[in-house]
């Protein structure tokens, strides 16, 4: 089934200037971007965006991270897109993650990952709503 998933191209890799390789190693894997733009969150958006893991020891740093720079979102269309991106990108650690993937090859470590990827198809829908207005998507 056609599907959608928010992917975040963050800070470390948007400073690296990976952003154009991940766009075009998503491509290649078949996702159509279906919107795109770069943006510099607020230290309260980037909060907003991750209040799920409020209360985490993490949250902080992640916060910090997600705000020192711009990002790239985009909303990427796939058959089973939610599962497909979570495995191109690999594991949350860069450390362990798969050979290839795209933490493995531009994250630097469990919180300066490169990229992000919403986990269940119900979060895409949110995440999307968060950084989209129905026009754009
Ligand atoms: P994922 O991004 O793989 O879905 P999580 O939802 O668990 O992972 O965590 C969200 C983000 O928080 C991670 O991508 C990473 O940037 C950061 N993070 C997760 N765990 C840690 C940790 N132990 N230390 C620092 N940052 C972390
Ligand atoms: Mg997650």
């Amino acid at each position: 089934m056609t599907q959608r998933t928010l992917s975040i191209i963050k800070p470390d890799a948007v400073e690296a200037r990976k952003t154009g390789a991940i766009v075009s190693r998503l491509e290649e894997e078949g996702f159509k971007v279906v919107a795109m733009k770069r943006i510099h969150l607020t230290r309260a958006q980037a909060e907003g965006f991750y209040a799920e893991h409020k209360g985490r020891g993490f949250f902080d740093e992640l916060c910090t991270f997600m705000s020192r720079g711009p990002i790239v979102v985009m909303a990427l269309e796939r058959e089973d897109a939610v599962a497909k991106y979570r495995e191109v990108i690999g594991a949350t650690d860069p450390a362990k993650a798969a050979a290839g993937t795209i933490r493995k090859l531009y994250g630097s470590n469990v919180g300066e990952n490169a990229v992000h990827g919403s986990d269940k198809p119900e979060t895409a829908v949110r995440e999307i709503g968060y950084f989209f207005a129905g026009f754009e998507v």
